[in-house]
């Protein structure tokens, strides 16, 4: 029998999966979606959120003006990015409004997934701090900094610049691990194969921690 982490009256396991810009969540998540994990992702969560006819879409126009929503109804990311870098106040209050619809709709997404155990893979999970009693463990995809820039650089085009305030706005690499449960590296050292090497064995031990059949 397939062991799928239901019991009766209990939930499966929940793994929250973070790291920074360009560690490697992605490629983690997908390597762990091929062994049977439900991935629940929140960054296409807030996408789906504030693309037209998003649940956010109104609660935002009210909440900062109808200059935050563009033409095809979605949230004008770009001007938003703009203010959210200039003003914190505006930072938090887009927080207080979008944080809690991904919760929610996180939570909708995981009851309706079968899956060996779930994966909620979440960006800022160590610094919106409502994950923890949300999951049984953290897992951090640990790379250095040098290496992220690296890879977002190539993989976007981005600004070394634009790079380098996304990260300075995201936790240190010591604040992620700090409040790891588990740690998957994935350094500049570390090559595609190594990576699925470490997610099959990290995979593995989750699965020891599966309730009994
Ligand atoms: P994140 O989702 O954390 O932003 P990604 O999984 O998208 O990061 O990885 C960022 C980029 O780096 C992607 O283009 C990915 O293919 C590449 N990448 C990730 N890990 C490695 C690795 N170990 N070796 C080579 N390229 C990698």
């Amino acid at each position: 029998m397939v062991n799928t982490g239901y019991t009766s009256g209990s939930r499966p396991l929940r793994v929250g999966l973070t790291g920074g810009i360009g560690s490697g969540k992605t490629a983690v998540a997908d390597l762990l979606a091929a062994q049977g994990a439900a991935i629940i992702d929140t960054d296409a969560i807030a996408h789906a959120l504030t693309a037209p006819g998003g649940l956010a879409i109104e609660p935002l126009r009210r909440a900062f003006g109808p200059s935050m929503i563009g033409a095809d109804g979605a949230m004008d990311r770009a001007r938003m990015r703009e203010l959210v870098f200039a003003d914190p106040q505006a930072k938090s209050r887009l927080e207080a409004l979008i944080h809690p619809l991904i919760g929610q709709e996180a939570e909708r997404e995981a009851a309706e997934r079968q899956g060996v155990y779930q994966v909620f893979v979440v960006p800022l999970l160590v610094e919106s701090g409502r994950w923890r009693e949300r999951v049984d463990r953290i897992c951090v995809v640990d790379c250095d900094e040098a290496t992220q820039m690296q890879r977002v650089q190539r993989r976007s085009g981005l600004a070394p610049e634009m790079i380098a305030r996304i990260m300075n706005a995201q936790a240190t690499r010591a604040e992620r691990l700090a409040v790891a449960d588990d740690v998957i590296l994935n350094d500049g050292g570390t090559t595609p194969a190594q990576l699925a090497d470490r997610t099959l064995a990290q995979h593995r031990a989750w699965l020891q921690r599966l309730p009994s059949p």
